[in-house]
């Protein structure tokens, strides 16, 4: 194992490494973004999900997911379009379908565990010749397939707390909490793949075991719809020029930023909410 280093990623870092919009840019500059996820249960994420990557900066941002789905996301969205993947019975397709228009897609989050839809998730993680971040749903259907993941040609981001890092592993959520960077540092490694290991202190670690420590955030994340709203700003900073290790670690710090910034005005830990965290970005912006 390469003997990476560990470096806490802080504001200076991020104003640092994080690219600055040209007078000149197009939206074609920022990158089209696919976000695949969202079930009759749980159409919310994947719209927190394409609301957090159009206020990151995302240039163009699709919502791939079933009919009944963007029916009911699509006024909260105005700004997104919508790619449908209906299958049998609120399932998604088992059929192909042509995402090589996309720069990079996300997908998992409000999926739902149908098997048709976890048929669906590993095809598309085989034939997909861009960066594909993976989170919630989307780590249980390809938990028993990491080595097509592996296998993968460009990145892979896998973004699970300490629940879905057992799953994946087989090791205890004790024992992960216990010793979180070498557990990171030997998935990634193994896998190929790039690991945001989620939860108070967020580790990011690339295939080489380079890791990255975040340095924002507040226990008012700790609500459910925070991962899919970072799971978009980090869909965000994927599609725009910067180091792939960076880029991820500059999401997590702006996502909990936001949350930072919000409780230190007009919000608390208690009532903060995902969607919040989305309306706070433009403060980070702002800063940066
Ligand atoms: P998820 O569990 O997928 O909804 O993701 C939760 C998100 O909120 C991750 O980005 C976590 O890092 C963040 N989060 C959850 N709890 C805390 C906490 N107590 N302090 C800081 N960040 C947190
Ligand atoms: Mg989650």
């Amino acid at each position: 194992l390469s003997s990476g280093s560990r470096i806490a990623w802080r504001e200076r870092d991020v104003k640092r490494t994080l690219p600055k919009r040209s007078r000149n840019s197009h939206k074609g500059t920022h990158g089209r973004g696919l976000v695949i996820g969202g079930s009759s249960t749980m159409p919310g994420s994947i719209a927190m999900t394409l609301k957090a990557a159009l206020r990151s900066g995302a240039g163009l941002i699709t919502g791939g997911t079933i009919n009944e789905v963007f029916s009911s996301i699509a006024s909260h969205c105005v700004e997104a379009t919508y790619l449908p993947l209906l299958g049998k019975a609120g399932a998604m397709t088992t059929q192909p379908v042509d995402v090589s228009m996309y720069n990079a897609i996300a997908i998992g989050m409000g999926m739902g565990r149908n098997e048709e839809t976890a048929a669906f998730t590993r095809q598309l993680v085989k034939d997909v010749t861009k960066p594909i971040l993976i989170d919630a749903d989307g780590l249980h259907h390809i938990k028993d397939d990491l080595a097509s993941i592996s296998q993968r040609k460009q990145p892979t981001i896998l973004t699970p707390h300490p629940g879905e890092m057992a799953m994946l592993t087989g090791i205890s959520v004790r024992e992960i909490l216990l010793h979180p960077f070498e557990v990171s540092k030997q998935f990634a490694y193994e896998h190929n793949v790039y690991l945001v290991l989620k939860g108070p202190h967020t580790i990011i670690t690339d295939p080489n075991g380079n890791q990255l420590v975040n340095t924002t955030g507040n226990q008012g994340l700790a609500k459910g719809g925070s991962g899919d709203v970072l799971s978009g700003v980090l869909l965000a900073m994927i599609m725009q020029e910067q180091s792939m290790i960076e880029a991820l670690a500059n999401g997590c710090f702006i996502h909990g930023k936001s949350a930072d910034l919000l409780i230190s005005s007009h919000r608390s830990t208690e009532d903060l909410l995902a969607t919040d965290v989305i309306d706070g970005l433009a403060s980070v912006f702002r800063t940066l």
